[in-house]
């Protein structure tokens, strides 16, 4: 089934308004198996409309436009409907019925121009809109589905989830649909992933392999387009396993999950608790690890220890160690780490230090220097790491190599 999008306003081609509607319900289709094959976007124009209408039927199967249904005067969506599909317009009772009911419900008075809203082509079925004034509506062209729904993003929202989706779903009965599997991919570059993973792509019919880039991990997307759903889901699972043995530990997340939301399971999974001791992330690991709920139940406490003088007193690192070596090094890493085990009486410690830049870098320990340092029962490891790029970028990468460092752990056992 081949469906388009139609977003339509002029503020949309004046760049003062970011198209996000399109993308929702492109977003939403696709999690309903439906790929969308077009996006077009037109101004306050009934001859655009129009046009955009009879050239996108044509080829498409479903066409879901959103804007131009207000009471206003730029709002021409109507007319244009009414005009592509050659149908007058006329005033629909049931609409007027529901907009009516709207403002009893607001307990306002209806301004005439509202009525406005109640002119829909001729036969067209109504899609109710329960938080607004502007009926949304569907009808036919040549055997293609055309609905229409408001500009506004919210209303739009409730009516694609209400109505349009399964009026779309009931409309693809025997049509392909596209299913898609990502994994997320940690400690590789994209080139290096892509070629490990070349020879999958389009290594069956209708599956392919796309790569998208969320500095510092790389989504990697298996899709598969079929009119079976569960020969589709077997494939992708298949596949998925296949990634998985070519990328090694490197697959940090699979579908539906994050790395950090893998590392929440993790902790769930073991029992273990955890403490953390940051610096040069300055409390980003911790934000990583709090901002999943449930987290109270493993998080025991976290230290951002950014002075010398806080390490020494708050972790017991030894005034003597970081008068000799400074702050970043593995030493300090360890020494925080097993200070901050020792305060939370955690079965982990995770500590990182670290010259995140632009200042503070020497020729021995240049911008990027970061050390991170787990302690356990069985002891204390560190490791020192080079990381570049400007500040925002060294502490991202910090703080997703400090997760990903829990989730190894947690992994061992
Ligand atoms: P109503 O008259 O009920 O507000 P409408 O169908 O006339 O609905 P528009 O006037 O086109 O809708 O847009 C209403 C609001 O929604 C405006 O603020 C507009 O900027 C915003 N909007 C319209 N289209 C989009 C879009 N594609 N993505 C995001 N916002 C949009
Ligand atoms: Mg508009």
């Amino acid at each position: 089934m081949k469906t388009a999008i139609l977003s339509i306003g002029d503020e949309l081609l004046l760049g003062e308004v970011v198209d996000t509607n399109s993308a929702r319900i492109a977003a939403r289709l696709a999690d309903a198996g439906i790929a969308t094959a077009r996006k077009l976007t037109v101004g306050d124009d009934e001859g655009a409309i129009a046009g955009a209408l009879e050239s996108l039927a044509r080829e498409h199967d479903v066409i879901i436009a959103t804007g131009g249904l207000g009471p206003t005067d730029d709002d021409v969506t109507a007319r244009a409907a009414a005009r592509a599909t050659g149908r007058r317009l006329v005033l629909n009772e049931e609409a007027m019925a529901r907009l009516r009911e709207f403002f009893v419900r607001l307990g306002r008075e209806m301004h005439p121009a509202n009525g406005r809203q109640c002119l829909l082509p001729a036969k067209a079925e109504l899609i109710p809109n329960p938080t607004g004034t502007a009926s949304g509506f569907h009808l036919l062209l040549d055997g293609c589905l055309l609905i229409f729904l408001p500009g506004v993003p919210a209303e739009m929202a409730v009516m694609l989830e209400e109505t349009v989706v399964p009026l779309v779903l009931a409309r693809r009965g025997g049509y392909q649909c596209t299913r898609t599997s990502t994994l997320t991919v940690f400690g590789l570059s994209e080139a290096e992933i892509g070629s490990r993973l070349s020879d999958l792509d389009r290594s069956r019919p209708g599956f392919a392999v796309a790569y998208c880039v969320e500095y510092p991990v790389v989504q990697v997307k298996l899709r598969a387009t079929g009119a079976d759903e569960g020969a589709l889901a077997a494939l992708l699972e298949d596949m998925a396993a296949l990634v998985r043995e070519r990328l090694g530990g490197h697959v940090v997340a699979g579908d539906g999950e994050t790395i950090d939301t893998t590392v929440a399971r993790l902790f769930r999974e073991t029992g273990m608790t955890l403490s953390l001791a940051e610096s040069c992330t300055g409390g980003l690991v911790a934000a990583r690890i709090t901002a999943i709920s449930g987290s109270s139940a493993y998080f025991l406490l976290g230290a951002v220890t950014y002075a010398n003088d806080a390490k020494a007193r708050l972790l017991g690192v030894s005034d003597g160690l970081l008068a000799e070596k400074g702050a970043v090094n593995a030493e300090v890493a360890k020494a925080m780490a097993r200070g901050a085990r020792r305060l939370a009486g955690s079965d982990l410690a995770l500590a990182v230090t670290g010259i995140a830049g632009p200042d503070g870098g020497s020729p021995d320990k240049p911008v990027g220097t970061v050390f991170i340092a787990l302690a356990d029962r069985a002891g204390c490891t560190a490791k020192g790491y080079h990381f570049s790029g400007d500040r925002d970028r060294i502490r991202t990468i910090t703080a997703v190599t400090a997760m990903d460092w829990l989730r190894r752990r947690l992994l061992a056992g």
